[in-house]
């Protein structure tokens, strides 16, 4: 079969993969779609990559890869409190290997039908593994999450738990002992990594009550501090408060609290919610969210207890940063 002829058997298939929306006037098939947003609505539109060997491994399970490619982008709309609505993909492949292919576009159909987005166009070409997804979605101007609303006072939270994806990631690289957690454990730690869950549904309850957040792509401290130069506030985080699994709390504290605060992948959401509206708001969510601190109005980061990033070395850089 010629290259052209494989490519274009692919487009066949990627049509009708996901859900027809009211909204797509032209999906897949012409030069372009044509997309109807809603009025009065804000478009939320973001992009991102995911290369071989850099953000995955090559022999990975592609439905678990499909999954995780169009996860990650619905994470990005999440943390703008934004509802998805279409998508596109560019995927460039060493070849076109059916079986390979069945698996990638199911994974990526069974996360477009729980969120109702519709693949409606893409590109495809020939070499080394890669896949960029391209999410757009809509949010009321009222509603928008954005990284430099936080106020001092502010309660933060995050939902799930987090470090799950870093401790899998260590299992997986053969660096976490393998009887530190059970069989279990292990797939749930391993999961977190390779099946992340983006909280598109709980994002849409918070917005009208929070107004900062971002998603836990690259690990707390990290994200957080995104918010806080945004912001141009600062927090103090209680450690002691970090959601952490029932695998983790298997991990000794000091690396399942090194994880939680640094690891990335957990796709969870961190953001904050007025103090007068936070017991109420903790309330309604309970089992979904976690009160981790509070922003403060001096520019610093700082990790309660007072001694614990001395204690677990890794502190340069986290009390102060401008
Ligand atoms: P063009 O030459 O106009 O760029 P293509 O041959 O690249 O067209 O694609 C033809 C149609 O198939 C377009 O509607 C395009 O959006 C769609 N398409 C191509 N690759 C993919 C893909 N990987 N996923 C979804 N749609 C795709
Ligand atoms: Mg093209």
């Amino acid at each position: 079969m010629s290259q052209t002829s494989e490519f274009s058997l692919i487009k066949t298939y990627f049509s009708g993969l996901t859900p027809d929306r009211d909204d797509v006037t032209l999906g897949i098939g012409d030069d372009c779609a044509l997309l109807a947003p809603p009025a009065n609505e804000l478009q939320a539109t973001s992009v991102d990559t995911l290369v071989s060997g850099v953000h995955f491994f090559a022999d990975v399970d592609p439905y678990k890869l499909g999954h995780k490619a169009l996860a990650v982008n619905l994470s990005d709309l999440a943390a703008m409190g934004a509802k998805p609505a279409w998508f596109t993909l560019a995927l460039t492949l060493p070849e076109a290997n059916t079986e390979w292919l069945q698996a990638f576009s199911a994974g990526m159909a069974d996360l477009a039908k729980q969120h109702n987005v519709q693949l409606v166009g893409g590109d495809t070409t020939r070499g080394p593994l890669s896949i960029t997804i391209q999410v757009t979605g809509f949010v009321e101007p009222r509603k928008v999450l954005r990284r430099d609303a936080a106020k001092p006072g502010d309660i933060i939270f995050v939902s799930g738990t987090l470090g799950d994806a870093g401790a899998g990631l260590l299992l997986k690289q053969g660096q976490l002992p393998v009887d530190m957690l059970n069989e279990q454990e292990q797939q749930f730690v391993i999961d977190r990594l390779e099946l992340p869950n983006p909280r598109n549904l709980l994002a849409l309850q918070l917005s009208g009550e929070s107004q900062a957040a971002i998603d836990i792509s690259d690990g707390l401290l990290a994200d957080l501090k995104h918010i806080l130069s945004a912001s141009r506030v600062g927090a103090v985080i209680d450690t002691a408060a970090l959601p952490l699994s029932a695998a983790l709390q298997k991990i000794p504290t000091e690396l399942a609290l090194k994880l939680a605060l640094t690891a990335g992948d957990d796709y969870e959401l961190c953001f904050t919610v007025p103090a007068d509206k936070a017991l109420q708001f903790e309330a309604k969510h309970a089992g979904q969210i976690k009160r981790i601190g509070e922003i403060t109005a001096s520019l610093e980061l700082t990790l309660l207890p007072d001694n614990i990033a001395n204690k677990l070395d890794w502190n340069a850089g986290y009390d102060h940063f401008s």
